[in-house]
């Protein structure tokens, strides 16, 4: 079935992504792949042990398999001194306040526009409606503050609507006038129509081999249970050799209990 191509091709926002990845900070690794272009990453971290067992065990059924990509700071990031890299305590989803190492709005572009003293925030306020002028172009924005429910407005030059998708399309839906009877941007009537979620699956499964042992040149080893959150694996100290070895039978989709047995040589 013929389908209508997409009006910009990736290598016209390249340019954007690129400067997204420094903005940022991204880890991944550049593969070459199409469906995956290469950006401007960091290094990503070390695989750990399920990483290494699903890597091997992929690569011998013909899949590849590479690191993700996330944007946590595995170095600092160049040139930007107020965050630092990340120390693999695996508790992302709690906000790294301390390191500034993951991505967050506030800590990574909020706080720092604020430092410039070129932006006003207004804080507990909801858009209402998108304010046009006589030509139907977009003049600001009117909303309703959540502390006195009074309604105020806003004007600038440029106005970005970035309330996600279903609130954005509402709030075009709302943006009526007689240039836009149908809403802002809707002359196709399809604003707010043909949403679609994103669809997911999960995967799970057990270790099918309880040993396995490591070389590796390594000092102390203080992993002794890992969740499977990004984090690093194993660090630092004087051991020469590791066994390592994982409970089977565990669920890994939420715990992956990993023993380590740390032999001093
Ligand atoms: C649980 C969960 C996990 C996810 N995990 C991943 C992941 O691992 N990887 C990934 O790539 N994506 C993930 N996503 C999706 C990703 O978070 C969203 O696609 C992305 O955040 C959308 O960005 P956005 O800027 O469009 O909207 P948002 O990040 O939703 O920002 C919209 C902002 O607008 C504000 N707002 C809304 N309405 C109004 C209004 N009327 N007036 C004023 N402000 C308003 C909201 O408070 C919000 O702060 C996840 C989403 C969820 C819910």
């Amino acid at each position: 079935m013929a389908s209508v191509n997409w009006p910009l091709d990736y290598n016209e926002i390249k340019p954007f992504y690129d400067r997204v990845d420094q903005l940022i900070g991204i880890f991944g690794t550049n593969e070459g792949l199409e469906n995956d272009p290469d950006g401007i990453f960091l290094p990503p971290p070390k695989p750990r042990l399920h990483e290494l067992f699903i890597k091997n065990a992929a690569t011998q059924a013909g899949v590849r398999v590479i690191p993700s990509r996330l944007s946590i700071l595995t170095q600092p990031l160049p040139g930007n001194s107020e965050r630092g890299s990340c120390q693999f305590c695996a508790q992302c989803a709690r906000n790294c306040s301390y390191y500034k190492a993951d991505f967050s709005s506030p800590n990574v572009l909020i706080y720092p526009a604020m430092k410039t003293g070129n932006i006003d925030i207004i804080s507990n306020a909801m858009a209402r409606e998108v304010l046009t002028d006589r030509e139907g172009l977009a003049t600001g924005i009117s909303y309703v503050s959540k502390e006195d429910n009074q309604e105020y407005q806003v004007s600038g030059s440029v106005v970005i609507l970035a309330a996600s998708a279903c609130e954005s399309a509402r709030l075009l839906l709302n943006s009526k006038s007689q240039r836009h009877p149908n809403g802002l941007a809707n002359n196709s009537n399809v604003v707010g129509k043909y949403l679609h979620d994103s669809t997911g699956a999960a995967l799970g499964g057990y270790l099918p081999s309880p040993l396995l042992v490591v070389n590796v040149t390594m000092k102390t080893v203080w992993v002794v249970c890992t969740f499977i959150r990004p984090g690093g694996w194993i660090t630092k100290n004087s051991i020469s050799l590791v066994v390592i070895t994982s409970n089977t039978g565990v669920e890994w989709d939420n715990l992956l209990m990993v023993s380590i047995l740390a032999l001093k040589t």
